[in-house]
C-alpha cells in the first residue's frame, strides 16, 4: 500500500483539490484495507474488492482512489445514505468491514487546531494526525453480494415492455408476467417533458 502523503497526491489529482473530505476518505479506506489485510489494491489484489459508499461527497472520491474500486467497474456501489461511511469487502475470503467517521472528530479537529483560518484547514490538519479510533468506528459485517452485483457479471439482458430500453443485471421488475424498468414500474427520478 502506498503511504497517507502518496495517496493523498493521488487523490488531489483525481478530485480537483486537497480538502478535508480527502484526507478522511483516503484515511477512512487505508484503515479499511489494513483491517482486511489487503495491502495491494491496484496490483495483486485488484479483483479482491468490491466497496460500498455511504455518500457522495469529496470523502467517496478519496475513497475510489485508494481502492481502485469505479463505478463502471462495478466494483463500486453507491447507498445514498449521507453518511460518511463506507464497507469494504474482500470477495475473496468473504470478509467485509463497515468503517464510518465519528460525528466526534469534528470537534476533536477543533480542539487540536484551534487557530486554523478555517473549518476546512482545522479539519484537513487535524484528520491526518489523528489516531484510528479517534477518527473511525468500524465493525465485521456480512454482505450478501449475489452473482450479479459482482465486476465482471455477464448476464442476459431483457427489454422493458414498456419503453423498449434494454436492462443488464437483473434491475428489471416483473409485474403481472410483464418485464418492467424500474422508470416504467414506477421509480422514475425524471418527469417526461415531450
Ligand atoms: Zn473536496
Ligand atoms: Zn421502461
Amino acid at each position: 500500500m502506498k503511504s497517507l502523503d502518496e495517496y493523498l497526491r493521488d487523490a488531489e489529482q483525481a478530485h480537483g483539490h486537497l480538502c478535508a473530505g480527502q484526507v478522511l476518505g483516503v484515511r477512512l479506506a487505508m484503515f479499511g484495507l489494513v483491517r482486511l489485510g489487503i495491502d495491494d489494491p491496484h496490483g495483486k489484489d485488484r479483483k479482491r474488492l468490491v466497496t460500498f459508499v455511504e455518500i457522495d461527497r469529496c470523502a467517496t472520491d478519496a475513497v475510489a482512489v485508494v481502492t481502485g474500486c469505479r463505478l463502471g467497474k462495478r466494483a463500486l456501489k453507491f447507498r445514498d445514505w449521507g453518511k460518511i461511511a463506507a464497507t469494504f469487502v474482500d470477495v475473496k475470503s468473504g470478509k467485509a468491514v463497515r468503517v464510518a467517521a465519528k460525528e466526534s472528530s469534528k470537534a476533536l479537529a477543533r480542539e487540536m487546531h484551534p487557530g486554523a483560518e478555517d473549518k476546512n484547514r482545522q479539519q484537513m490538519l487535524a484528520y491526518r494526525e489523528m489516531r484510528d479510533e479517534d477518527l473511525f468506528t468500524s465493525q465485521w459485517v456480512k454482505v450478501e453480494l449475489p452473482p450479479e452485483e459482482f465486476p465482471g457479471y455477464k448476464g442476459e439482458r431483457v427489454v422493458c415492455k414498456v419503453c423498449g430500453e434494454g436492462i443488464n443485471f437483473r434491475r428489471e421488475v416483473r409485474r403481472d408476467g410483464q418485464v418492467l424498468c424500474r422508470a416504467c414500474a414506477g421509480e422514475r427520478y425524471y418527469e417526461p417533458l415531450e
